[in-house]
């Protein structure tokens, strides 16, 4: 397969409502360091490592969806970085740059970027999402149960090497909304562009409320009490609805308030082969035998009729998901998803 890739003779996947998907969110593990409490369930169920797809079934499945219009490919888990074979992973993905890859991203909770920034910038990754919720240690370790400074000082590692940094921060209202001001002038400080994120239905332990969650609006109210210009400059194909804060770019991703699902391009996969269509889907399909057997003569025939369908049928987005949704809703939070 891998001399033949020709990305003109393959149609782009699609789905019902026009979108072509261009992105894909790859989580190599559901394990983790950190316990975020919007994230993280009390007694995590770690997936067994024999049920994990190997990185050897990752990149095929890689390859194919590059030839089928995969432009970007983001890293993720869990904890990526605590998946062995990572960086080398890596280093093969940047193979497929040459048949129409144009990104490879990870997005990561920072504890490990100080040991693993340079590798990863010569293994060929562009850019590095990191997660920081709060820049006091106190409150980061409520959070997280985990000290905030290994992963500042991996944030400054990897603007050292030359990767492009993007910082994620999740508000829960009544704990850390008191950062958004502090972080948005750290932010500026050092040059990296900051988002926001409204708090999701997709923690663990199930226990979001929509009164927990602190929406753009209030994001802006409390950035307009310090800042003088703030300016929406669009959105895009991009979740994060981009303002300019004082010369600062601040994202905010309102996935409650601003469901961005019009314009979604986004494909997943889980670490153990579920392939889900939406963060929110109530269903996913398991490819991880399809994945197995695509050596590299087999053909793609049933790998391609599997993603076609389950592509087509994507829903509308997170409104129609939410309005559809059974007394018994799935249980999966974004540890297992990859956000
Ligand atoms: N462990 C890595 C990290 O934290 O960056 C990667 C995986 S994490 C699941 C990916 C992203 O999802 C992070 O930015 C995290 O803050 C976000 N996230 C996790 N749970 C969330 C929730 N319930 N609502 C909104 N975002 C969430
Ligand atoms: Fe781990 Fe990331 Fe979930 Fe936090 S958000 S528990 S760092 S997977």
């Amino acid at each position: 397969m891998s001399s033949t890739v020709n990305r003109v003779q393959h149609t782009a996947f699609i789905d019902q409502y026009g979108r072509q998907k261009r992105k894909l969110r790859i989580s190599v593990t559901d394990r983790c360091n950190f316990k975020c409490s919007y994230c993280m369930p009390e007694h995590p169920e770690w997936v067994k490592k024999h049920h994990l797809l190997s990185f050897e079934s990752l990149y095929r499945f890689c390859q194919f969806m590059v030839q089928r219009g995969i432009e970007q490919i983001r890293i993720t888990g869990g904890e990526p970085l605590m998946r062995q074979g990572v960086v080398h992973f890596i280093a093969q993905l940047h193979r497929l740059k040459q048949f129409g890859l144009k990104r490879i991203s990870m997005t990561t909770n920072g504890h490990y970027l100080g040991q693993y920034a340079l590798a990863l910038k010569q293994a060929g990754l562009d850019d590095l999402n990191v997660s920081l919720d709060s820049l006091d240690e106190q409150q980061f370790k409520q959070l997280t149960q985990k000290s905030v400074c290994p992963v500042l000082a991996g944030i400054y590692a990897s603007q050292r090497v030359g990767l492009t940094v993007k910082v994620n921060c999740v508000l829960i209202k009544n704990c850390n909304e008191n950062q958004i001001v502090p972080l948005t002038l750290w932010a500026k400080a050092h040059h990296i562009e900051l988002r926001f994120i409204e708090f999701m239905p997709l923690d663990g332990d199930q226990k979001w409320s929509v009164a927990q969650v602190v929406t753009e609006q209030d994001i802006l109210d409390e950035l307009a009490t310090v800042f003088q210009h703030i300016a929406l400059v669009g959105q895009s194909h991009n979740p994060a609805r981009q303002y300019i804060v004082d010369g600062a770019v601040v994202g905010i991703i309102s996935t409650i308030s601003h469901s961005f699902c019009q314009q979604c391009d986004r494909l997943r996969l889980t670490a153990q082969g579920e392939f889900y269509t939406c963060l929110f889907a109530e269903k996913s399909v398991n490819i991880k035998t399809l994945l197995e057997h695509l050596d590299e003569h087999e053909n793609t025939t049933a790998l391609d009729t599997t993603l076609t369908q389950a592509i087509w049928s994507k829903a509308s987005g997170f409104l129609e998901i939410q309005a559809q949704k059974k007394d018994n809703p799935r249980k999966i939070s974004m540890h297992v998803m990859g956000g």
